[in-house]
């Protein structure tokens, strides 16, 4: 192997950089790792040996895989991900010499499945809606990014989250139009409705106003967009949200 014209190589586990060629035609390769004085010796005849003790941990591909091989067990038992996701999430910077010593895909995914029944934490049903509490481990995306952008809280009798990332709401932000499909809860559109008919002075403004007109028709029409799935609920919800605050700001409300 080669890598930026110096040679790459590896034996028993570590990884090597040719540092010279000796008299004797032998050639010198020493530890790729920093800090590490190991050193091993290609002989003329093709024999290789270790010549200088590695400093550091005995094999770092081992080290690597099994650190690894952790982390998939934290994530099983912390996260609702697939078994697919968590191996690509914690392979993804994973050496090629480590890779190696890794279980093979089924064996890992039924570690997951065995990792995951053992920790089997039921979340508390919660019985009203300030009982509602987001573990910390699904406040986050896969990628380990706020999922939660806003949570009325839980003296709030009405209490509303909206889920998405920042990189969601950039997206919004960067398009003029949006098309969105799935299923939104009549429960969710009607006291939407109510709430907005009651707004003191928006039932004037609905009559006079084309824009906010505009605004509360496809705010309402939510209601009837076919089923899909989860996903896109929270993302309607995320909409809903950003369409009634474009209203506030139309109607000069305060945004609740
Ligand atoms: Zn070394």
């Amino acid at each position: 192997m080669s890598q930026k014209g110096k040679e790459i190589g590896v034996f028993a586990g570590y990884r090597y950089r040719q540092d010279r060629r000796n008299a004797d035609g032998s050639v010198s390769w020493r530890c790729l790792e920093t800090n590490c004085t190991g050193r091993m010796k290609i002989f003329t005849d093709g024999q290789m040996r270790e010549i200088t003790k590695h400093e550091n941990a005995p094999n770092v591909a081992k080290r690597d895989s099994e650190r690894v091989r952790s982390s998939i067990r934290d994530r099983a038992a912390s996260t609702v991900e697939k078994p697919r996701q968590i191996v690509m999430q914690c392979t993804n910077a994973l050496s090629a010499e480590a890779a190696i010593l890794m279980p093979r895909y089924t064996a890992t995914q039924r570690a997951i499945e065995r990792k995951r029944k053992r920790a089997e934490v039921p979340l508390p049903m919660p019985r009203s809606l300030a009982d509602i509490t987001i573990p910390d481990n699904l406040a986050v995306t896969s990628r380990n990014d706020n999922f939660v952008l806003c949570d009325s809280g839980d003296d709030d009798a009405h209490r509303m989250f909206v889920f998405g990332t920042d990189r969601n709401l950039e997206l919004l932000e960067e398009h003029a139009d949006w098309f969105m499909d799935g299923t939104f809860i009549s429960s969710v559109a009607k006291p939407l409705a109510q709430s907005t008919g009651r707004s003191s002075g928006l039932v004037d403004l609905y009559r006079n106003d084309e824009e906010v007109r505009l605004y509360t028709k496809m705010l309402l029409a939510l209601a009837f967009v076919p089923a899909a799935d989860v996903l896109h609920v929270l993302m309607n919800w995320l909409i809903v949200v950003l369409m009634s605050y474009r209203l506030c700001m139309i109607t000069g409300k305060t945004f609740t």
